[in-house]
């Protein structure tokens, strides 16, 4: 089995959810106590978040790339970045290593291919909603239409992510919120609705939707494990 790498952190509560998800992977692939073989660099937060909102993709650029190094120091395989914001440099975290990135993106996009959908809306933070390195990656790489919700929209899901799904906080109003979103994204065309921030599977959940949800927390820890245990 591959050694995964992961870079994580971001926040703590969805690399929980990574860890979980590997292990239960794992297990279900190899049996009995096989659990997955992993290294975390887990970064402290409250100044990643900070230099976000500073918009200092620079220095943030030099702490991913430096993260993925010491994975590969460590005996890592290959690398996955454990958010989907942070694939906003997932380039030079990639080309600063000798091993593999798994990209988030991309694992989301193949199960949207194998459903068959071909237009998609978008939740995240407002970075990963409006800026084009992700939903780019899926219209130019994978051929697919994406949608995005309007600005009033986009500040409530991002709100939400940072002053409560990445504190640990999960409410009813903001399920609500989330939902209402959602429809309104379904009632435009939106055949799969993309959970593209890793926290927000613990608030949204596919029973709550009419149309398929691609949970990227579950989809990139699914496709790290299939890489694993490739031979
Ligand atoms: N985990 C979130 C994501 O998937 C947001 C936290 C971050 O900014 O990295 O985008």
């Amino acid at each position: 089995m591959k050694t995964i790498g992961m870079i994580g952190g971001m926040s703590w509560e969805s690399s929980l959810e990574y860890y979980r998800i590997l292990n239960e992977q794992i297990k279900e692939k190899l049996g009995g106590l096989h659990s997955a073989q992993c290294l975390m660099y887990s970064v402290d937060f409250g100044p990643i978040a900070q230099l976000q909102h500073d918009n200092n993709w620079e220095e943030l650029t030099r702490v991913m790339v430096e993260a993925g190094q010491k994975l590969e120091k460590g005996g890592a395989d290959f690398i996955i970045i454990c958010t989907n914001t942070m694939h906003k440099m997932a380039e030079e975290v990639g080309a600063g290593v000798s091993i593999p990135l798994i990209h988030i993106a991309d694992a989301t996009a193949e199960e949207i291919k194998k459903l068959g959908l071909k237009t998609v809306a978008l939740l995240g933070t407002r970075f990963t909603m409006e800026q084009n390195f992700y939903k780019g990656r899926l219209a130019e790489k994978h051929g697919l239409k994406v949608l995005i919700p309007d600005d009033t929209d986009m500040d409530i899901i991002h709100r939400i992510i940072y002053k409560e799904l990445c504190l640990g906080t999960i409410l009813e109003d903001s399920k609500s919120e989330y939902l209402r979103i959602i429809e309104k994204l379904i009632d435009q065309g939106a055949e799969g609705i993309i959970l593209g921030c890793t926290e927000i599977p613990l608030l949204v959940k596919q029973e709550d939707v009419s149309v398929p949800i691609l949970d990227t927390t579950q989809l990139h820890a699914e496709a790290a494990v299939e890489f694993a245990v490739k031979e």
